[in-house]
């Protein structure tokens, strides 16, 4: 069997050799061609078609630590696969031994406390299913099916970003599997410097097996949903978001998207397929302020559809899901910004009506709040002087299409990164976009991440992933 070493030699190693790691895990060994080894190697972006050797299906703490045993023993490149969401592919490697972590999906929530305990294997979605029934919530992200652990250790914003930061700035502590095969804990109080990195310097310092998530008041009810026009009311209805954003209480998401009207029940069938702009809103305090937080929106225009209601916390952070399923090609560019300006909602406007194909979209996210109230070296994931994110979204299904979508993307980011902060999101970091764009993410925290990752994984065992070389 064709394996792939750390250094990126190809290797031929003896089927044997795998029945012996079969042997020391608890969890299911896939090797291609076995049942589920190929939804296992299969990542939600189609552009990404890798083939690891094996894949390992964790239960435990104990087959984390039997993989990372067995890889140094044989000098195999290792990859962690979590959501499988990352863009760029980051989850898998060819020839490399996989750790699916997907059978390590439990929470447990302390209410009394406000912390939920959740295994490394988490989708977003798992998390707030558990953590409401306490009418509590983790600040996650927007489609619940995103991998908790790659979205953590890159950052992490969503509705409740305004309010409580990134998500890796709402962490207390991690548990980790490192390159020595150690199983330790990284909080404030125990190896500081680890957790310092693993927020915000990805999976550079060994698999993550668990994450204690600092949890918050939130719903059962809060109001959220949608809004959309015609293209052509774009101009005001992005002025209008302009305006409100800024004077929108921390309570208050607020995200303006342009694209290609899907055929969803709450549109009229005579508008699929044609452009819209959208205001999707989610206040997650008190209903009630909710309402009069979005009564402008509401009332703005002659909307063609309007899905901005109560609704329960749980259906809020799944109601945009159907729009990113896994299995279509995607391509993305984003920046971090500073604040809307006039001249970047021309731009918007001008590149969203240049969007090749029925999916993509231009999307502005509302992220300023308590993220920009901590210090720049709080923690790798830096920019806190982001206050929106601007994504570029290229979505489309057939592989003849990639040269037109991707194109688009980069034109339109040409044409609008001169409005960044200078900054731009680790997580949303395609495959070819190199060092200088992880710079970008991670700026004057590389120096010290590469301390970090010198003391915990100087032989770089982990370096599927946005790599920090060791210092
Ligand atoms: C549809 C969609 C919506 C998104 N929405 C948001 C959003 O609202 N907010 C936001 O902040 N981001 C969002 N993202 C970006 C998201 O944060 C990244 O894609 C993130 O990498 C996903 O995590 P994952 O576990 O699914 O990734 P994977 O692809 O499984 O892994 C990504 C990286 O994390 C590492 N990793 C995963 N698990 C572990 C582990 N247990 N230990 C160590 N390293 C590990 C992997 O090695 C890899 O390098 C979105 C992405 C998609 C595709």
């Amino acid at each position: 069997m064709r394996a792939t070493t750390t250094d990126g030699r190809e290797i031929d190693l003896n089927q044997n050799v795998f029945d012996g790691l079969r042997l020391r895990l608890r969890g299911p060994l896939l090797l291609p061609g076995d049942v589920g080894y190929e939804e296992s190697r299969t990542v939600w972006n189609a552009m990404i078609d890798r083939r690891p050797v094996a894949v390992a299906r964790c239960l435990g703490n104990a087959d984390v630590i039997a993989c990372v045993q067995f890889a140094r023993e044989n000098d195999i490149l290792l990859c962690i696969k979590g959501g499988g969401h990352n863009i760029a592919g980051l989850a898998t490697a060819d020839g490399a031994l996989m750790l699916d972590m997907s059978l390590m999906r439990g929470v447990w929530v302390d209410p009394r406390r406000k912390v939920a305990h959740a295994q490394a294997g988490c989708l977003l979605g798992d998390v707030d299913r558990e953590t409401q029934v306490h009418g509590l919530a983790a600040v996650l992200g927007f489609i619940s099916l995103t991998g908790i652990t790659g979205l953590t250790l890159g950052g992490g914003f969503g509705y409740l970003t305004r309010r409580w930061g990134w998500t890796s700035d709402t962490v207390d502590g991690m548990s980790i599997v490192t390159a020595d095969a150690r199983l330790v804990r990284a909080s404030g109080e125990e190896n500081p410097d680890l957790f310092w990195g693993l927020r915000g310097g990805g999976g550079n310092f060994g698999v993550v097996t668990g994450i204690d998530y600092r949890l918050f008041p939130v719903g059962p009810e809060v109001l959220g949903g949608l809004v959309a026009w015609p293209a052509s009311e774009a101009p005001k209805v992005l002025d209008l978001y302009r305006t409100l954003a800024e004077t929108a209480p921390p309570e208050l998401t607020l995200v303006a998207l342009m694209r290609p009207a899907p055929p969803a029940p709450w549109l009229p069938r005579a508008m699929h397929g044609k452009p819209i702009v959208a205001l999707l809103a989610c206040h997650s305090g008190d209903p009630e302020a909710g309402q009069k937080a979005v009564a402008s929106i509401k009332s703005f225009g002659a909307p063609i559809g309007d899905v901005l209601v109560r609704r329960p916390y749980a259906q809020m952070q799944s109601l945009l899901d159907a729009t990113q399923p896994k299995g279509r090609r995607y391509y993305w560019k984003s920046e971090y910004l500073p604040r809307i300006e006039p001249a970047l909602c021309v731009k918007a406007i001008e590149h969203a009506a240049r969007i090749r194909s029925p999916y993509s979209a231009v999307i502005l996210f509302q992220i300023g709040g308590a993220l920009n109230q901590l210090k720049e070296e709080h923690s790798p994931v830096g920019n806190r002087d982001a206050h929106y994110v601007l994504n570029i979204a290229g979505s489309w299904e057939r592989e003849d299409d990639d040269r037109a979508n991707i194109e688009w993307a980069r034109e339109a980011w040409n044409d609008m990164k001169r409005f960044s902060t200078g900054g731009t999101y680790i997580n949303f970091l395609t495959e070819d976009e190199g060092p200088e764009r992880v710079r970008a993410a991670l700026g004057s925290g590389l120096i010290r991440l590469a301390d970090v990752k010198a003391k915990w994984d100087p032989g770089n065992a982990f370096r599927t992933n946005r790599n920090i070389q060791p210092g």
